[in-house]
């Protein structure tokens, strides 16, 4: 029987993608380049049978907080999100390091001098947590309900993203902690898009937190999966979709696909203007990840870094502008800003007696194709002297990698696309319906579509929505919540 959807790519916007349509009544087949799904959400073991190791994603704050997961509820679907009491922290090469506790009072004592500057941040941002995350992960092409949620981001984004930043705390711990926060982004420091990074995944350390999923991010995956089979959807996995003709008739198509794959498997049937689009949309800064199993806990020079699952090992506030707008720039920094997750600080189980996953990538240039076991084993040297003699394995994928891990990681770039204040908005080209394609009934929902990076499904969900408007007439959402 001929499915009434396809979806292209089984990353978290494919499944919230197909999720939805399910819901909806439709017949749903996914196609997936590999062997497994999941894309951003696999965990595998990579050197030890009983360890596994996130080949992506780890730590899902947004997985909590975006209206689809709100209403799909992956607590009730069995997925236990796990906490530590900080949410990342950041070491200083002096020994000082800034704690974001999730307990946003413990946090202000902790900064001492700037305690109150940050309460003066947070506070807000957290009173209206729910309408500010609703606003950014949005489609952004409807006006919201009230303009003081966007006042408000507007006003966070002007201080933090800007050249007023570094005058905004007295203290390093301060200014560095909230600007590994902003490096998040991927990008040229200081700038309005990180400064939004900063505000939305800042706040979140002190409302549901930056936790870990219990066993691995592939559980996210796995129960999206499952809701999607329950609905009649099925799998065709190790299949590399390279043109739209291969694939059967369908009335819609929604590809988890980057602009760049999209031009690919659209060929000439896509009308010159858009194509031309498409080849404008710019990629940002490689990811270049180091993949270590380690004997023992990481051993922080400042042992109080070890109550988080999240480090930012970027130095100071100037230092990580440096090393980000650098790497921006195409140039590979000395000491690039190194992000680094140790999933066994929230989750016990994830470790054995002497073995335990570690993962940290160093933020390179674009297409970079050095691997960069060495500097980052380096780095987190410098942050926990004796973490080399912990290393029992270790395996670095350099940017130019990861492309062919995923093609959607273009140039190893794995936010789909530069993190400009402007992609943000206009991705992947300015169109009032960005998902809509000027295929009939092709649509992109990847994270190359608004709100862009991270695992929150709001691409594929909206992308699915405006599907089921344009293709089916449904106008309303179907209920995701659990059965
Ligand atoms: C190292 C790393 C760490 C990260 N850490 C975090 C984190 O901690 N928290 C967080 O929220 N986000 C994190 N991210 C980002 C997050 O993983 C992505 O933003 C998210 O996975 C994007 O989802 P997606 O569905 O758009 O695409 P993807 O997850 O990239 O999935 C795309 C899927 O489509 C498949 N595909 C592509 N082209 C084709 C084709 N032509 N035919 C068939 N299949 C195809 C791919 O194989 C893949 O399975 C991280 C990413 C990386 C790489």
């Amino acid at each position: 029987m001929e499915p009434d959807a396809i979806v292209v790519g089984t990353g978290p916007n494919g499944l919230a993608a197909a999720v939805t349509l399910g819901r909806a009544g439709l017949k749903v087949a996914l196609y997936e380049a590999r062997e497994t799904i999941g894309g951003g959400l696999r965990t595998e073991s990579l050197f030890d049978p009983e360890i596994e190791h996130d080949l992506c994603s780890a730590v899902h704050p947004m997985a909590v907080a975006s209206p689809f997961f709100r209403r799909f509820d992956l607590a009730s679907r069995g997925v236990t999100m796990l906490s530590t009491p900080v949410s990342y922290a950041h070491p200083l090469k002096d020994g000082r390091a800034g704690l974001a506790y999730r307990d946003l009072e413990a946090t202000c004592e902790h900064l001492g001098p700037d305690g109150e500057r940050w309460r003066r941040l947070m506070q807000p941002l957290l009173e209206h947590s729910q309408e500010l995350v609703d606003f950014i992960l949005s489609g952004q092409r409807s006006l919201p309900r009230s303009l003081s949620v966007p006042a408000l981001l507007a006003s966070r984004m002007l201080v933090h993203g800007t050249a007023l930043a570094p005058r905004h705390f007295s203290t390093e711990e301060a200014r560095s902690l909230l600007t590994g926060v902003a490096a998040h982004a991927v990008g040229r420091l200081p700038s309005l898009a990180s400064g939004a990074v900063a505000v939305l995944l800042g706040h979140l350390a002190h409302a549901g937190g930056w936790p870990v999923p219990e066993s691995g991010s592939a559980r996210i995956a796995d129960a999206l999966a499952a809701d999607i089979v329950a609905c009649g959807g099925t799998f065709h996995t190790n299949h590399h979709v390279t043109r739209l003709e291969e694939l059967p008739r369908a009335k819609t198509v929604l590809l988890d696909v980057s602009p760049k794959a999209f031009a690919r498997i659209a060929a000439d049937r896509l009308p010159l203007r858009y194509r031309r689009a498409l080849a404008r949309f710019r990629y940002g800064p490689a990811a270049a990840k180091v993949d270590f199993l380690v004997s023992e806990p990481i051993p922080w020079a400042n042992p109080a870094v070890g109550q988080a699952a999240t480090v930012h090992l970027g130095g100071t506030q100037a230092e990580m502008y440096r090393a980000e707008t650098a790497a921006a720039a195409g140039i590979r920094p000395e000491e690039p800003f190194v992000l680094l997750v140790d999933p066994a600080a929230a989750d016990p189980g994830r470790a054995r007696a002497g073995r335990r996953p570690v993962w940290a990538y160093a933020h390179v240039p674009n297409g970079d194709a050095v691997d960069p076991a060495a500097t980052v084993t380096a780095c987190i040297e410098r942050y926990a002297p004796g973490f080399t003699d912990t290393v029992i394995h270790r395996r670095g994928i350099s940017g130019a990698k990861y492309e062919a891990y995923n093609p959607n990681y273009v140039g190893g770039d794995i936010g789909g696309g530069a993190m400009t204040l402007w992609q943000s908005l206009m991705r992947p080209v300015p169109r009032f319906d960005p998902y809509r394609t000027p295929l009939h009934g092709v649509y992109l929902c990847a994270a190359s579509t608004p709100p862009g990076p991270s695992v929150h499904g709001m691409s594929g969900h909206l992308a699915a929505l405006s599907a089921l408007r344009r293709e089916f007439g449904v106008r309303t959402a179907p209920d995701i919540g659990p059965r």
